[in-house]
């Protein structure tokens, strides 16, 4: 008989290690997973800053450039995502195209300080774990997404700066530059009009002319084919700044947010604004309190929120179905999207 029972207690005991537990409630996360997670859809959207960009003062080889410039990048996401590559990698790589070209302020193109030197800032979130890396003020790595990235993988941190990031950078084995490798003639003129605007008060820091000397920023939100959204951000920051300042670009909730049960947001503007308003998390908040859709959101926080604080700039975002919003409130914003069947959107003012 004690024989028995033993048997009995050890054959309920295997049974229950095997049987997954199924609840009624487990049932139903489940199936809002899948609701959430639409296998086998997946989108990219990109900008390349956002600001009094008009018509009337481009070239048409100029406009073609930047045109050209956003599809190679967007292509070469788009191509990872339809190859079943994470939105991770799609993000990194895409801003890579951005960050290596010298018409973005950002990586090559980065905007110079009032010490003529260059000071970068990117951040990357993984919508899966919520995850995240940033990096702000470094001088010498020459793809900062690929560091914030590396910090959010690799160290137990989420926002490195200056001296320690470029260690870290190092110990992780990526490319390092020497910082002249960012000097460009068109941000070193844009300094001195900054400057002698300054110096003369013919312009405050509130005028347009030194509100739009920071053109450029990239970024990237991605979900791709495993349901999984990304965001990312890199940027010279602003032209003229001073005291090591750090703009909205690291910050993760104003520059950069991604959360699978929301939306991918990466935000490019007059950064103080941004990280005032928390603009990236709001727009994901939004959603996730209100219940409203991606683009309700976006026209909220960028319409009416950042516009009430006295903030311009815009943002591009990506939902966990695939819906896009690119959403600004200047004149201009560099944007591209491509969604799963391969349309490809490619636009520069408000049209
Ligand atoms: N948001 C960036 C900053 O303030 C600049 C930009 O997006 O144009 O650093």
């Amino acid at each position: 008989m004690q024989k028995i029972i033993i048997f009995l207690g050890l054959a309920l005991f295997w049974s229950c290690k095997q049987q997954p537990k199924e609840t009624a409630d487990t049932t139903v996360i489940n199936a809002v997973e899948e609701i959430q997670k639409p296998k086998n859809t997946f989108g990219i959207v990109i900008h390349g800053g956002a600001g009094t960009i008009l018509k009337k003062n481009m070239t048409p080889e100029k406009e073609a450039a930047y045109k050209a410039k956003l599809e190679e990048a967007i292509k070469v996401g788009h191509t990872i995502l339809k190859n079943g590559g994470t939105s991770l990698e799609a993000i990194e790589k895409t801003i890579n195209i951005l960050e290596n070209s010298p018409l973005f302020n950002a990586g090559k193109g980065a905007v110079f300080t009032a010490e003529g030197t260059n000071e970068l800032d990117a951040s990357i979130m993984d919508g899966s774990t919520l995850n995240a890396g940033a990096v702000a003020g470094v001088k010498t790595v020459k793809n900062p997404i690929n560091l914030a990235k590396e910090v959010m993988i690799n160290s137990p941190h989420v926002l490195l700066s200056g001296s320690g990031a470029e260690l870290f950078a190092k110990e992780q084995g990526l490319e390092i530059v020497d910082p002249s490798y960012f000097f460009t003639e068109s941000r070193m003129k844009a300094l001195e009009r900054v400057k002698e605007k300054e110096t003369n008060k013919t312009a405050s820091f509130y005028d347009p002319i030194i509100k739009d000397s920071k053109f450029g920023t990239v970024g990237c939100a991605a979900l791709d084919k495993h349901g999984n959204l990304a965001a990312g951000t890199s940027t010279g920051g602003m032209t003229n700044k001073k005291w090591n300042r750090i703009g909205d670009s690291p910050i993760i909730g104003a520059g950069t947010y991604a959360n699978n049960a929301t939306c991918a947001v990466s935000s490019t503007g007059w950064g103080e604004y941004f990280i005032r308003g928390m603009v990236a998390y709001d727009i994901s908040a939004m959603m996730e309190y209100k219940g409203i859709s991606l683009q309700e959101a976006s026209e909220k926080v960028i319409q009416d929120k950042l516009k009430n604080l006295g903030g311009t700039g815009g943002i591009v975002a990506i939902d966990n179905q695939g819906n896009v919003a690119m959403e600004f409130n200047t004149a201009g914003m560099y944007r591209a999207t491509m969604n799963a069947a391969g349309d490809l959107t490619v636009g520069i003012y408000k049209e």
